[in-house]
């Protein structure tokens, strides 16, 4: 077991080895044959260190570029098949006593209009969210430890599960994505049934950190970046981290990342659950010209390939921050979940609900803001099953058991036929004529992909049943 004490030194993150490591990857890439030999190693999906990860951040040839995104599309078929995981953000609070440069909630931003959900709001937003289909939230906070301390984040965790809507549905995962805590709130954010804790990590570069956020909690390095190893020892083991890309170097900050995410594993058994990749994006009262590192679409690309292959079990998820077209491309090479008709101010999915108007209430402004009926309508004519999937973590194989269960290719019995059944049960509760006729088409189509055929035989059954309108069905 682990050392009782909670962990507060960040000095894994060895910045004289990140530096020495984009150094040495810029004399590695030279070496077609070395890097062939990287790429032959990453096809086995056991990953690559952070060194290796930093000489495919180096690639320019054009020959070998080809070869790294055909293998990122490889890996992303051979392990995630054609699944996409869909959820939606639930903002509960934009109260904020962090100072964070690229964010609208910072507390002395005067535009923003503060607003926490009340419980009754809590049960519209919920009721909003049901209706567009989700069944898994990220549930998002400001930092208050008057206006949202954990008793209030735990209070709407629990209001959001007992909520039913009128056709008996509720949000089966909750992941939470609020500030770093202590041991002892993850241990009662674990009691209040969490599904991932999620953590940004904003940027990795400590002088970079202590230029974003100036004051408040957030601005110890050392205590933001070993949040997830508290979250750990609370009892969390499916944790989340990520980037803002655009606040430094990105190359430097992929680098770090996988540092941490060998930390991890080296310290847990089991790596980050999933990579989020969010990207810095317009925000009331940011100037995006005082952001010097803001990337192109096609570093932002890279980014995913290069997570991809190096960390090819780790989920990897995408925001609508970016735009149709990237998302497009991104979900080619990596990414495994995706947000959906996202709303990221207080109370915005309730439409008629008495509340400031959410745009003045809003995070960040997003760049995809389809319905998620012309989501999932682009998803089946790209080909793949959209999911609604929460079982692993109700089932308890979370972890590392959900590790050994995608490792062991094993995933291909469990989460195809749960993708299948999820969407069927959207179909059958939500989905326009339309889509139901395309979805359908899909889900035969996808069925006959399951390898075992008992689970298939089986999956055809319960598909019928949730058409006869049983729910929640899993494997
Ligand atoms: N307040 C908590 C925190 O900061 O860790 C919870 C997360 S906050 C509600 C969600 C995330 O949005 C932040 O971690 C940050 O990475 C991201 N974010 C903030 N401002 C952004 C912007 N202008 N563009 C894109 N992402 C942004
Ligand atoms: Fe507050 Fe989080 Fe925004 Fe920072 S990123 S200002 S902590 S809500």
């Amino acid at each position: 077991m682990y050392e009782p004490k909670q962990f507060q030194d960040a000095s894994f993150i060895d910045d004289a080895e990140i530096l020495a490591s984009l150094e040495k990857a810029k004399e590695l890439v030279k070496d077609k044959e070395y890097v062939r030999s990287l790429l032959e190693k990453a096809k086995t999906c056991k990953g690559l260190n952070h060194l290796e990860a930093a000489v495919l951040l180096e690639i320019t040839d054009p020959e070998l570029e080809k070869e790294l995104y055909a293998l990122a599309k490889e890996i992303k078929e051979k392990i995630y098949g054609k699944r996409i995981v869909l959820f939606a953000p639930l903002y509960v609070s934009n109260h904020c006593i962090n100072k964070c440069e690229y964010c609208a909630f910072h507390k002395d931003n005067p535009s923003m209009v503060r607003k926490k959900l009340t419980m009754e709001e809590i049960d519209q937003e919920a009721d909003a969210i049901l209706a567009l289909g989700h069944k898994r939230i990220a549930m998002e906070s400001g930092e208050h430890p008057v206006e949202s301390p954990l008793e209030y984040i735990i209070e709407c965790m629990e209001r959001v599960y007992a909520y039913k809507n009128s056709r008996g549905d509720s949000i089966r995962r909750i992941n939470v994505n609020i500030a770093a805590t202590t041991v002892e709130e993850y241990e009662k954010l674990k009691a209040a049934d969490i599904g991932t804790f999620i953590l940004f990590q904003e940027s990795f570069h400590r002088p970079t950190y202590a230029k974003m956020h100036p004051v408040g909690p957030k601005s110890n390095y050392d205590w933001h970046t070993t949040a997830l190893h508290r979250a750990q020892q609370g009892g969390i083991d499916d944790v989340g981290t990520g980037v803002l890309y655009g606040l430094y170097d990105y190359k430097y900050e992929l680098v770090a990342q996988l540092m941490y995410a060998e930390h991890m594993e080296k310290m847990f058994g089991v790596g980050p659950h999933t990579i989020s990749v969010p990207r810095m994006r317009m925000a009331e009262g940011v100037d995006l010209d005082k952001f010097p590192y803001l990337l192109t679409d096609e570093q932002f690309l890279r980014i995913i390939a290069v997570i991809r292959v190096t960390t090819p079990y780790t989920g990897m998820i995408l925001s609508t921050r970016e735009t149709p077209e990237t998302r497009k491309k991104a979900l080619e090479l990596g990414i495994s979940q995706v947000s959906a008709a996202s709303c990221t101010g207080i109370g915005g999915y309730h439409k008629d609900v008495a509340r400031p108007k959410s745009d003045h209430t809003a995070q960040f402004q997003v760049s995809d803001e389809r319905t998620p009926e012309e989501i999932l309508t682009w998803l089946c004519e790209d080909g793949y099953i959209p999911s609604f999937c929460t079982a692993c973590y109700r089932e308890g194989r979370t972890g590392d058991r959900f590790m050994y269960l995608a490792k062991s290719g094993e995933i291909k019995n469990i989460c195809q036929p749960n993708a299948l059944m999820t969407f069927k049960e959207y179909l059958v509760g939500y989905g326009s004529e339309d889509l139901k006729k395309l979805g359908q088409t899909v889900i035969e189509k996808e069925l006959e992909k399951i390898p075992d055929e008992k689970t298939r035989e089986l999956t055809r059954e319960r598909l019928q049943q949730i058409e006869e309108g049983e729910q929640d069905l899993y494997f």
